[in-house]
């Protein structure tokens, strides 16, 4: 490839902190709030202008929508996100599950208030875009905004932007599942004019199932998740592909919907899925986008001629940005396993713990039992770069194990895990490799987490 070489420049510090976070995800927000109320100061940044992630710049809601009668699940500041937003009015029932689904909008709000409360210095509009080095310890980031570009000096780097970009510019290594077979990437969109009870009507005279996944997605089960409901919907774009409505090979629309509120609005259709994306090819998240937003139309257009209920719906919003599920993960001190995630893991440095729950790469598993595993201090640990953590979907592990901790209430673990390790080892004057465990984990209990 053509290149040309940057000027160097002197830039402004912006501001000096002892834990920065980069990326406000369920992953960065653990992260943030874990770290601040362990005691030191905390900033996160963020390249859009609201908090949240995925929740609030997609639109994905359900982050619990594995929780079951029997599912033991995690405690900690991921349920404290989602009790808070019920709290503060941002919440539904979610349709399949024992949780709530979150109002996109509503969170930005929830996660400004939290973020206020627990003191943590929030910067919106800035994008990561180096690291500042000395040897292999991270001394901070170069952020980019519209003030131009800056320094953030810290004692600790967490990165939670969910791509571990920190970790690329960082050099510290990490891999990428090839092209071919990453997760899809969704264009989420939302419509307005749906006739809820007309809707329900029809789900429950043709109820779905889990099974239904099947139809259109090649996925394993274990045989237990079957039977049970799932607001899957498929056979109105079957037939749409049939008839002529949209063209047959229009094979990646189908999937989950979610809220519907009595005023007619369907919140969370995450009907899309595009295949061979790379969401840090910045010309693979151009080309997503729009045909993402393509196929999210065409999408309505057959839930207008076949969804009963959704004869009048038309598109509210999109989400502010494609939805990304899987890009690089961090090669770690200890590499979290799809054995571990089935076998009930435990582990010595565990942080916490998350029900055994996948859903990616072809395997569908639900905690219907009180089955759950450990995840240890290690995956959140670069194998080369010291003071630099990483929390959310970019931790160390295998696809399958990925398929589990990507999930938002994983991510809220792995953050809670990475801010606090990294205030302990500001406190104890010791580098990020180097914490100790205990002392980790009797913060993480004193956060209300459940370690083993
Ligand atoms: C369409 C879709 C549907 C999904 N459905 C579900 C579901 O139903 N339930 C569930 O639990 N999970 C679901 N997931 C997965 C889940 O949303 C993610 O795995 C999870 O949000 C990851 O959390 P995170 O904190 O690691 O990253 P994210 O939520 O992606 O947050 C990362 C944040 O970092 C910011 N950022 C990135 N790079 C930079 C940078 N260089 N500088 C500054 N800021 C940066 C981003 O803007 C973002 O706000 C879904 C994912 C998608 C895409």
């Amino acid at each position: 490839m053509k290149t040309i070489r940057e000027s160097a420049r002197e830039v402004p510090v912006l501001s000096e902190v002892d834990v920065l976070v980069v990326g406000s995800g369920p992953g960065g927000l653990g992260a943030c709030l874990g770290a601040a109320r362990a005691g030191v100061s905390a900033m996160v940044v963020e390249r859009f202008g609201c908090l949240g992630g995925n929740i609030t710049a997609v639109g994905v809601e359900s982050i619990a929508w594995y929780r079951r009668e029997k599912t033991v699940d995690c405690e900690g500041i991921g349920i404290e996100l989602e009790q808070r937003a019920k709290t503060m009015g941002a919440t539904s029932p979610e349709p399949q599950s024992k949780s709530q689904a979150i109002n996109a909008d509503m969170f930005k709000y929830v996660a400004d208030t939290l973020v206020q409360e627990s003191g943590v210095t929030p910067l919106l509009h800035a994008v990561a875009i180096d690291a500042i080095m000395d040897g292999d310890v991270i001394q901070g980031v170069i952020v980019h905004s519209k003030s131009g570009r800056g320094a953030i000096l810290a004692k600790r780097v967490v990165d939670a932007s969910g791509d571990a970009d920190v970790v690329h510019y960082a050099g510290a290594p990490y891999r990428k599942t090839p092209k071919e077979m990453m997760l899809p990437v969704t264009v989420m969109f939302s419509v307005t004019g749906a006739d809820k009870k007309r809707f329900l009507d029809y789900v429950a005279a043709n109820p779905t199932t889990y099974k239904d996944w099947g139809l259109n997605w090649d996925v394993q089960k274990g045989g237990k998740e079957d039977d049970l409901f799932s607001p899957y919907l498929s056979k109105p774009f079957d037939r749409a592909r049939a008839e002529g409505v949209i063209p047959a090979g229009l094979k990646s629309i189908g999937g989950t919907w979610s809220t519907i509120t009595d005023s007619g609005e369907a919140t969370y259709l995450n009907m899309i899925h595009l295949t061979g994306y790379d969401g840090t090819d910045v010309w693979d998240l151009t080309k997503a986008e729009i045909e993402g937003r393509g196929q999210a139309l065409q999408a309505i257009k057959a839930m207008n001629h076949f969804a009963p209920g959704f004869e009048n719906a038309r598109l509210r919003t999109y989400g502010m940005t494609v939805g990304i599920r899987d890009t690089r993960k961090i090669e770690g001190r200890y590499d979290l396993t799809e054995h571990d995630v089935r076998n009930q893991a435990r582990f010595d440095d565990s942080i916490g713990i998350f029900p055994e729950f996948i859903d990616g790469y072809g395997v569908l598993v639900l905690p219907t039992t009180g089955r759950y595993f450990e995840i240890p201090y290690g995956v959140l640990v670069p194998r080369t770069v010291e003071n630099l953590l990483v929390a959310g979907r970019c931790i160390a592990g295998d696809a399958i194990s990925h398929a589990s901790v990507r999930s938002m209430m994983c991510c809220a673990v792995t953050g809670q895990g990475a801010g606090v390790a990294a205030a302990v080892s500001i406190k104890d004057g010791v580098t990020t490799s180097r914490v100790d465990v205990a002392r980790l984990q009797a913060e993480l209990r004193r956060q209300g987490v459940r370690i083993h």
